[in-house]
């Protein structure tokens, strides 16, 4: 995309060999001229090279936030006019869906299905926002007749955003529709992995009419300039998506300068199926809670826990269908599982699964890199069930981020909530029973910030999306992530007809 001196919008082809960092409003390469590689996981096939932010450049983009911040427009328009330049992003994603949906696809390897159902909620988000928006404000509060009080909600100023590579797009579009909804400005930092469709994402919102400065993209290393963005003293709030070791370290550096901070982090989130569940509907909520962008998911369900009075039946049946779930194609349309996100990633799978056996654990399903036929060149992992292991393993207690779920009975309600909680990640969660008062008091007494009851999917735009304990805090996708966007300023009056003298002189 260019903007011409007419003004005019010239789009390019979403695909394309080299993609550019987006800063105050221009498309530019790198200031040392380095780039990252991007590939396709699925084949291991170079997609394009990309310009490679450096902490120069980091600079620049925090510049040009600032600036926007300070000196610019965008806080100032009226909250309609925001609304509306939110909506008109949504409308050029939707008319640009298919390439982007290729573009995710062939940037992460996941599967059609998933890469679709993501581009569809990164873009009802930005509509979402549109409309939360026109109703975030401040209060009047109570106080003595002669004083008045209300508050304002302000945005919080330049954002940095560091983003996973798991949902490149879909986790973008969570932290830049709330912040640019407040009035803030952003300098996205997407995964090296997958930066693409996040770049276009830059590209749309400056298309819409998002002013220059207010969305600038950096693909660049985190631990250079993403650490360089959290230490930054022009900074004002950090929205951190990725891992629970990098968010302690994140949440450390960036005390210093007192930054905000929101942490969206690992999970290894629990599957409850009581004795009275529908089993078919158990066994598909937990076959898709585990395999869904195969089990890349912060809130994958890696933990199920069935009661002992209906493991066999319950387990012959996930067993059965975990064995056709299809991979391969990514684009097509049968395939359920896409690829892993790298080699690195598919070693630390395996390793897991490996040494797993080697403590005593049984392979029910998978246990295997794959291969699939025409993709032997990607990365590839079974669908893989574990038995026979207890909470010491660390199979069980660590996020292993892949398609690996580990099973164990139960014998009462008491110990499936103990066994649940027994972690020190607290994101996810699943029950699955047809007693509404148990599922309603086992989700009051499990300690994480999302409870799926019979319910495969974990959030919309609207529903609040955070952790309990080591997964993090503050809540996306929601009214309350506009709260976390802006500071609350309180005005108090004194309307009273004779001046106040506190000190009597
Ligand atoms: P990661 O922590 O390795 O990286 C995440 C991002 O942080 C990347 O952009 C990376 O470049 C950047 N980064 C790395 N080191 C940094 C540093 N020192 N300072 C600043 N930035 C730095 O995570 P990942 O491997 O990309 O993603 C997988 C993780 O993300 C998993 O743990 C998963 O559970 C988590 N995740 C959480 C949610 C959620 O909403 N809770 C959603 C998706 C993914």
């Amino acid at each position: 995309m260019t903007v011409t001196r007419e003004n005019k919008i010239e789009q390019e082809s979403t695909k394309r060999e080299f993609y550019h960092l987006i800063i105050n409003g221009e498309k530019v390469k790198s200031s040392t001229g380095e780039t990252i590689k991007t590939y396709n996981p699925a084949t291991g096939e170079l997609i394009a090279e990309v310009a490679k932010a450096s902490k120069e450049d980091a600079n620049n983009a925090v510049a040009a936030a600032r600036d926007a911040f300070d000196n610019g427009k965008w806080k100032k328009y009226p909250i309609g006019r925001r609304a509306q330049v939110l909506n008109k992003i949504s409308a050029i994603m939707r008319t640009r869906f298919n390439e982007i949906v290729e573009l995710e696809i062939l940037d992460t390897g996941k599967s059609l299905h998933a890469a679709q159902g993501q581009v569809t909620q990164a873009i009802e988000d930005f509509e979402f926002y549109a409309g939360a928006i026109v109703g975030h404000r401040g209060t009047v509060n109570n106080v003595p007749g002669q004083f008045h009080n209300y508050t304002e909600k302000e945005p919080v100023g330049v954002c940095a955003q560091i983003i996973p590579w798991n949902y490149p797009l879909m986790m973008a579009a969570w932290k830049v529709a709330p912040a640019i909804a407040v009035g803030c400005s952003v300098i996205v930092k997407p995964a090296s992995l997958t930066p693409l469709t996040a770049i276009i994402l830059g590209e749309i919102c400056l298309e819409a009419g998002v002013p220059a400065g207010v969305v600038n993209v950096i693909p660049g290393s985190g631990a250079d300039v993403g650490n360089f963005l959290v230490e930054h003293p022009k900074v004002d709030k950090v929205a951190f998506t990725g891992s629970t070791p990098i968010g302690k370290d994140i949440m450390g550096k960036a005390s210093q300068t007192l930054k905000r901070v929101t942490l969206e982090l690992g999970g290894k989130s629990p599957s409850l199926v009581f004795e009275d569940a529908d089993i078919d509907a158990a066994v598909d909520g937990s076959l898709f809670g585990i395999f869904y962008n195969s089990g890349q998911s912060c809130e994958a369900r890696s933990r199920l826990y069935v009661h002992e009075d209906i493991y066999d039946e319950f387990m012959s049946k996930f067993v059965e269908k975990t064995k056709k779930l299809q991979l391969g194609n990514p684009f097509d349309k049968t395939t359920h599982m896409g690829a892993i996100i790298d080699q690195g990633q598919l070693d630390t799978i395996d390793g897991y699964v490996q040494s797993a056996k080697k403590e005593g654990a049984e392979i029910l399903a998978g246990g295997n890199v794959a291969k699939p036929e025409g993709y032997e060149n990607g990365y590839w992992y079974e669908p893989t069930i574990i038995s026979n292991v207890n909470h010491d393993m660390s199979i069980v207690k660590e996020e292993i981020f892949g398609p690996v779920v580990v099973v164990m009975k139960f014998k009462d309600e008491k110990e499936a909530i103990r066994l649940a909680n027994d972690t020190e990640f607290g994101l996810g969660s699943a029950v699955w029973s047809k007693d509404g008062a148990r599922a309603t008091r086992v989700a009051n007494q499990i300690q994480a910030g999302i409870v799926m009851i019979n319910c495969p999917f974990s959030a919309f735009p609207g529903t609040p999306f955070g952790g309990y304990k080591q997964s993090g805090f503050g809540r996306e996708l929601c009214i309350e992530t506009l709260d976390l966007y802006s500071e609350t300023k309180s005005i108090l009056s004194y309307y009273g007809s004779r001046p106040l003298n506190p000190f009597g002189l």
